[in-house]
Order: C-alpha cells, then structure tokens, then sequence
C-alpha cells in the first residue's frame, strides 16, 4: 500500500478534497478523504506531491489514432467540406507503414496527456494490437461505411473483424457507424443489433456539418456529390426529410447507450430528443474550430441538459489530443459555467458514456488506481490554472 497526498485531491464524484489523500493498493483504490482522517493509523510508505491536484485519468472518449501520421499536414479550414478533401487526400497518400507508426505516437499522446481510458474509432482495426500493448484502456469502435447497402445486412460478413472481434465475450469492441450521410438505414439497424446483442455501445457522427441536414431533408447538396465522386449509388436514395437526430432515433439508433459526437448544428428541438433517448453527445470543441465545421452552441446544450462527454476527435482535425484542450476551451468561452463541470465532462462522464465507469473517471475505492497529478502555483483562478497546465503538458501519472 502506499498514499499519494497533496494539497488538493480531485475525485469528481464528491467536493475537492483540501490537504487530501489517496491510498492504493495493488493498483486499486483503496481510500479518499482528508488526509488527516485517511492517514490515521497508515503505516506504509507516503508520497507528497506538494501543490496541485491528484485527479483521476481522463476519458477521452472520440480519437482516431489512424489518422495520427497526418499531424500539422491538414492545416485548420474555414470550411468543413474542404478540409473533408485535404484530410482524405492526406489519409490517401499515407502508406500502411506511416499509419502505423502514427497509431503507436497517437496512443502515446492520448495517454502522456493524461487519459486512462479512450473510445478509439478504427477503420481497419490497426490499433487494436497496439492499444492491447498499452497502458491506455479502450473502447475500439470499428467503423462501418456503406450507403449503397440497401438490403438487410449480414454485418460479420462485410466486415469481418467484427466476426474475430465477436469470437472474444469481454471484448471492448463494437460496430461503430460513420456518419447518416454515410451509412444507410439497414446498415444503421445491422449495427444497433450487433450491439445490442452484446450489449455493448455504439457510436456514430451526428451533425457535424451543416450539410448533413440538407442531405437528410432534400438528398441534395455536398454530400451527394460527394457520394458520386466516390462512385456510391445514390440515385434511389429516397431522403427522408427528417433532421438528423429524428432520423436516427427513427432507426431506433438513439439510446443510452449510444455516443453521437460533435452535434454542432443539432437544434434545441434535436438536442432535446436526444436528451429524451439518453443518448451521450459527445463535444470536441477545438476540433469543429480546426475543422471548420463550426462552433457547438454549447449553451444550448447545456441548457437542454442532454448527456455531454468529450473526446479531441484526431490529428488531422486538432492542435492535439490532449483533452485538457477541450476542457481549457470550454472554461474560457462559458465562464458562466462551474469549471469543474467540464472535468467532469472528461472524467466520470465519459467514464459512464463508455460503460467503464466501474473502472475508471473518479477517485472512488475498488476503481482502477489510475492517479495523474498536476502541479499548481495555487496563485489566482483554481480551474483555469489546472486546464492551462494540463493543455501545455504538465500532468503527469503518478500511479
Ligand atoms: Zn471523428
């Protein structure tokens, strides 16, 4: 046993602690509290951090570490349609052995910043190896396209890694859907079931860009002549004019156990629905500024109280993945906000979003001992200096 103390603890689920303490045993927690109290009687050895704040590991809950080897190639875009063009052409030119190199620096990335746990959303399953090998947990999402599928689809048969993926009972890995514009509805309903059979969570973008409404109200605009010029058949596409949380709540894709990321252009109305399904929106702020795709009316979706997680989105879309990033530029632009309300965001909440929160995202006994520490001048604003030190790298783990 040994206890971790400083001057301030951090378990997200109760009040900071002043003076706190932590003690692990074999990788667990084993206790939280004042330190006085949880040092009483304590015998074992007793490591003092000093100024700063123990935390727990972050939940990063949306990366794709493929696209990690196009770092600072894709610069930020005014609008998301292009930068759309930049970051496939990029991802194009990459060869297997690029890719690669990129998942093992973006996992290092992931966890050096300071998450424990991260929903990885993968195209070819690479980085399953890799993250198997790695301190950082995860949640694999394997990404499934198809818009010409129209009939009931066998999803083990044109994906196959689900099928080796399924073969494993406790395996972190689910069906994973693109995007609406992307997926079609038999394609969405195999997914679902997949899932749910195992009952295990999904994921899918939902409202990234402005277009997808479009393409969802009329089938026209950029995403069918984006669809073209991939050579997908969209000509009996019948769009079913419905705005994109309606549409996949009509597929029955919405629950409780569902990651929509981004939301950017859902309406009070959308985030609404989503709220009622119980489904997580999960936020990627600096993304969406990188990507052009926009800014999230974060106001609104704080107002309508759906479920918010966050996640940094990838490489070809961000300054980094460091996901005291989002937490900085959440603090920043909603001042009115509690700042602890966005550590919690990239803590507890993702935790639950991800179904680990038995594991991880608060400093609770019996939950992995996944302890990072940040130094602290202690000098001025509690939560502006500790997202500010966490953004420019300072965290480190400690257990
Ligand atoms: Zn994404």
């Amino acid at each position: 046993m040994i206890a971790h103390v400083s001057s301030w603890v951090l378990p997200i689920t109760g009040p900071p602690i002043r003076e706190g303490a932590v003690i692990v045993d074999q990788g667990r927690i084993a206790r939280v509290g004042p330190g006085a109290e949880v040092l009483r009687g304590f015998t074992g050895p007793v490591e003092d951090h000093g100024n700063g704040a123990i935390l727990p590991g972050l939940v990063n809950c949306h990366v794709h570490l493929e696209f990690s080897a196009l770092a600072g190639t894709v610069p930020p875009q005014i609008r998301w349609e292009d930068w759309l063009d930049e970051a496939l052409d990029g991802y194009g030119g990459l060869s297997a052995e690029e890719v690669e190199a990129g998942v093992v620096r973006g996992i290092e990335a992931v966890h050096a910043s300071g998450a424990a746990l991260a929903g990885e959303v993968t195209n070819t399953g690479i980085s399953l190896p890799h993250l198997e090998n790695s301190p950082l947990a995860y949640h694999l999402f394997y990404e499934c396209l198809g818009f010409d599928l129209l009939e009931p689809v066998d999803l083990e048969e044109i994906f196959p890694f689900l099928g080796q993926a399924a073969a494993e009972a406790s395996s972190p890995v689910s069906a994973g859907a693109h995007a609406p514009y992307s997926v079609s509805a038999p394609l969405f309903r195999a997914i679902g079931a997949w899932n749910q059979a195992r009952r295990r969570p999904q994921t899918v973008h939902l409202a990234e860009s402005r277009g997808e409404e479009e393409f969802l109200a009329t089938g026209d605009g950029f995403f069918r002549d984006l669809l073209l010029r991939r050579g997908r058949r969209v000509g009996d596409f019948q769009p079913p004019n419905l705005a994109p949380a309606a549409y996949l709540d009509s597929l029955g894709f919405l629950h409780d156990a569902t990651l929509a990321v981004h939301g950017v252009w859902l309406s009070l109305e959308e985030l609404d629905r989503l709220r009622r399904t119980g489904a997580w929106l999960v936020l990627c702020p600096r993304a969406n500024r990188y990507t052009g795709a926009g800014t999230p009316h974060v106001q609104q979706m704080l107002e309508s109280r759906v479920n918010l997680a966050l996640g940094t989105d990838s490489l070809a879309g961000n300054w980094d993945l460091n996901l005291f990033g989002e937490m900085l530029w959440l603090y920043r632009h909603y001042p009115a906000a509690p700042g602890e309300l966005w550590l919690r965001l990239g803590t507890i909440n993702g935790a639950r979003a991800l179904e680990r929160s038995d594991e991880f995202g608060s400093l609770e006994p019996g939950k992995r001992a996944a302890l990072g520490f940040v130094l602290l001048s202690g000098d001025g604003d509690f939560w502006g200096e500790l997202f500010a030190a966490g953004a420019e790298g300072r965290f480190r783990w400690i257990s």
